[in-house]
């Protein structure tokens, strides 16, 4: 037999036309949105202020299983797609594990990560219902990034909320920002309602998603022509994802593979979500049974400490209420590295498949992480994105168990991005400096306390 390349391309008549919803094959759906005024369930309709349209219908639409990618959006794919699936010899091999490790590299686009494949479709949908301006936020900047990219291509209008610690931490990325256009503000700010709310119980917060996001929705709710667009957890974006799992699944089979263990790291579970997508599909159908596994930082650990309860998504307590696996809207976590890892709640459909059971989680420590970081660095010559190395970590430690097993299983993770706006982060580690932070049980409880009541719900 031929040797396995190190690494696979499809060509461009091999890529997917469709995106696939992973709804459509689940045995029990994720529970409805629910308004926070009446807890009555949250109609298409009710979405049209937040969400333009078409992203509206994807988000509830639970039965199309494949949905056409436009052609506008497949040939803007063409210009960094296929991402490479990569096989990791060099790792297997400073592992001395008999694993086989294959990794796909969503990090070949200037934002530097798996987020403009998402991005690019809802500035697509939004530029086609004629909005005039879009307004995000972004935690770690790759999110901000990718639609700053994606506005420019369209000439819409970005206003980007970055969460403060970030802000500071990567001064580069407000550079990057501006120079697709885009204006950026660290959040909290006093430009919204939500901000200076925030603000004025802790004048010193160093932001988080929830609370970036409180503000970029109150922004899109108050200018006219303007939608709010988000860069994960919703299901339109695990949607979009799915074209990481499924150009997977077609250079594994080209190379007649199939993962024994399918593993990411998980924020709000936008690049697992899409990259497990056909895994979780023949796990679902019985046509196979992968091992999927969820990585998150053990700062944030929604899915292995959280609650599966009903919960905004946002700091601010705007949105809708989704139920998901949460530390609660008003955990506020500590200033990890992992910046697009630092969210309180999970993809409603990651949430629900973990609860019963098609999933499993793991947590790790910052400092382990970067360990498998610098480790990766060396053998692959990749610089991983602090949020990628979580899965690195994981898919490391699977490796190892091989190793003391004598198992050759075969391992596919998802490396989501580079970490070259992270070099504070990697200093800090290399420095000695960096600590890990775990957040008390106590902590987590008086969070809880305060999960929306619903009536006969929760
Ligand atoms: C945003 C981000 C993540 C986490 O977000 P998910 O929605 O959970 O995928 C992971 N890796 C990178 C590089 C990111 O930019």
């Amino acid at each position: 037999m031929t040797k396995i390349p190190h690494r696979l391309y499809l060509t461009e008549d091999q890529l997917p036309k469709q995106w696939y919803n992973l709804r459509a094959d689940m045995k029990e759906l994720p529970d409805p949105m629910l308004s926070p005024a009446d807890f009555k369930p949250v109609r298409e309709e009710d979405l049209y202020p937040i969400f333009c349209k078409e992203l509206a219908h994807q988000e509830m639409d639970n039965e199309t299983r494949y949905v056409d990618i436009p052609e506008e959006i497949q040939d803007f794919y063409k210009m960094y797609r296929p991402s490479p699936l990569i096989r990791a010899y060099n790792l297997e091999k400073a592992l001395k594990t008999p694993a086989k490790i294959y990794y796909k590299f969503e990090g070949n686009n200037t934002s530097g990560s798996h987020k403009l494949n998402s991005a690019i479709a809802q500035a697509y949908y939004a530029r086609k219902q004629g909005l005039t301006s879009l307004t995000t936020e972004t935690g770690a900047g790759q999110w901000g990034t990718a639609l700053a990219e994606a506005c420019s291509y369209y000439g819409i209008p970005l206003t980007v909320y970055m969460v403060k610690c970030s802000y500071e931490q990567k001064p580069f990325r407000k550079a990057i920002i501006q120079t697709f256009d885009g204006e950026i503000i660290p959040s909290p700010s006093n430009t919204t309602e939500a901000g200076r709310a925030i603000l004025a119980k802790d004048p010193n917060t160093t932001g988080s998603l929830g609370c970036a996001i409180s503000e970029a929705v109150e922004k899109a709710v108050t200018t006219e022509g303007c939608r709010y667009v988000l860069g994960s957890v919703l299901n339109q974006v695990l949607l979009h994802q799915s074209v990481i799992g499924l150009e997977s699944k077609t250079a594994m089979e080209m190379l007649d593979e199939y993962p024994d263990i399918v593993i990411g790291c998980a924020g709000g579970g936008s690049n697992l979500g899409g990259l497990i997508a056909p895994f979780m599909q023949d796990k679902l159908t019985g046509k196979a049974d992968p091992r999927i596994v969820a990585v998150e930082p053990a700062s944030c650990p929604s899915l292995t400490r959280g609650r599966y309860a009903y919960d905004f998504c946002d700091t601010g307590k705007v949105t809708p209420l989704a139920r998901m696996y949460t530390l609660g809207c008003g955990f506020i976590p500590s200033a990890n590295h992992a910046g697009g890892l630092r969210y309180h709640g999970m993809s409603p459909i990651l949430s629900k498949l973990y609860h019963d059971g098609y999933m499993e989680a793991v947590s790790v420590e910052q400092t382990k992480v970067f360990e498998a970081a610098v480790f990766f660095a060396k053998q692959e010559t990749i610089l991983p994105a602090p949020e990628s190395a979580h899965a690195i970590r994981a898919a490391m430690d699977e490796a190892i168990k091989c190793r003391e097993n004598g198992e050759a299983k075969t391992i596919l993770f998802g490396l989501t991005g580079t970490g070259y706006f992270d070099m504070n982060a990697y200093s800090a580690y290399l420095n000695g400096s960096m600590r890990d932070y775990v957040p008390t049980d106590e902590e987590l409880e008086k969070a809880f306390q305060a999960l929306p009541k619903i009536p006969g719900i929760q």
